[in-house]
């Protein structure tokens, strides 16, 4: 990864050059900053351009034998240590049983990874998982090997807060004196959750937030649409992996409501070919799917009937429901309105008990038919 990879953060990428053409580089540094912000991404360009071959002015060249394998994350002076957990067929877990995961995560999310995000990629979601004396005594005898390859053997512990005290003795020391050419690199969340004898032992280096600017660039550079992006942005709050969850979220709203439309019409219009077609697809999706589409079609049903009351003004609703909501609302009234609630209703339930979703949904599109045509 190279600085140019890490979005923004332009100072700190600065100094951090700096300290290398000043040849001051410390032994031990702590990378701190908030969830999104790239400190991760930071930490690996630093470890990168520090043993680059050919550095092209304050940055690593992306080129040189090592790039190469730091770019894979498989360079052999490269060891990365992070908390693990417990898992089936792994009783005695330790970083570098899960380092294919680890890799994986690191090239789908260009390097900014979350807690949630790790527990989930290892199956570990309702474990805590820790930075346990095994992986410490293994820290040890990493260090005690000479480097294969180059200047500098790099070790990145991730989420040091999560170290596990009674074995955080046991690094102490290597912190304190380690051998000749070694680089700790610590990233944290959270400062007050570490260890102190960790603590007073690293130099920090202190990430912000994202600016926005540089966040809008960056995922509309990822290829996501300008207009999501701001809308996104703007309650991200300098947060990378914020932004795209909010982003996939509204992708999803965007699917369940041209999916509500496109089905309406075809009910109203009783077109057949068209609602079997529907009812294939949905078997498709994956039953949360699913329930997401009936909560949606539920809450639109509910619009419906506020508008019917003159209520409109309580509507919250983007402008292209809004234009949909305004031709669809006269066919839900009264009548048919607490029908169509409780048969979504109804819907969920068994979508949630793993109901047949051909079956389903075909039911659900022949009583709209009866209900909305009246
Ligand atoms: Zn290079």
């Amino acid at each position: 990864m190279r600085f140019a990879d890490v979005i923004g953060q332009e100072d700190v990428k600065k100094r951090l050059v700096q300290t290398v053409k000043d040849s001051r580089v410390s032994h031990a540094q702590l990378f701190l900053g908030p969830e999104g912000s790239g400190k991760l991404a930071l930490a690996i360009a630093y470890a990168q351009y520090i043993n680059c071959t050919n550095k092209q002015g304050d940055d690593s060249c992306g080129e040189c034998p090592s790039c190469v394998k730091y770019q894979k994350f498989i360079h052999p002076d490269l060891h990365f240590i992070y908390p693990t957990a417990k898992i089936k067929n792994i009783e005695k877990p330790m970083s570098k049983d899960f380092i294919k995961q680890w890799r994986e995560l690191l090239f789908e999310t260009n390097s900014n990874i979350n807690l949630p995000d790790w527990y989930s990629k290892i199956g570990i979601e309702r474990k805590q998982a820790i930075i346990n004396a095994r992986d410490c005594n293994e820290i040890i005898k990493t260090l005690t090997y000479k480097s294969y390859e180059s200047e500098y053997k790099v070790m990145i512990i991730w989420m040091v807060e999560k170290l596990f005290h009674a074995a955080a003795p046991k690094i102490l020391k290597v912190l304190e004196e380690p051998p000749d050419k070694t680089l700790f690199l610590l990233v944290s969340e959270n400062q007050d959750l570490i260890i102190n004898t960790i603590l007073s032992r690293a130099q920090l280096i202190k990430i912000g937030r994202l600016d926005d600017n540089n966040l809008s660039k960056a995922l509309i550079s990822d290829g996501y649409e300008p207009a999501v992006v701001n809308d996104a942005v703007r309650i991200a709050g300098g947060n990378y992996l914020a932004a795209v969850r909010l982003i996939s979220q509204s992708d999803d709203e965007r699917y369940n409501f041209i999916n509500f439309r496109d089905w309406m019409r075809n009910v109203y219009q009783f077109d057949v070919e068209k609602l079997i077609k529907f009812v294939a697809e949905m078997s498709k999706n994956s039953r949360e799917k699913n329930k997401s589409f009936l909560n949606y079609a539920l809450r639109f049903t509910r619009e419906c009937l506020l508008m019917n009351y003159g209520s409109g003004d309580l509507v919250r609703v983007s402008s292209e429901e809004l234009e949909f909501i305004n031709k669809f609302y006269p066919f839900v009234n009264e009548r048919n309105s607490s029908l169509i609630a409780e048969e979504l209703d109804r819907a969920i339930y068994h979508i949630e008990r793993n109901a047949n979703p051909n079956v389903l949904f075909m039911d659900l599109s022949l009583k709209f038919t009866k209900w909305l045509r009246k």
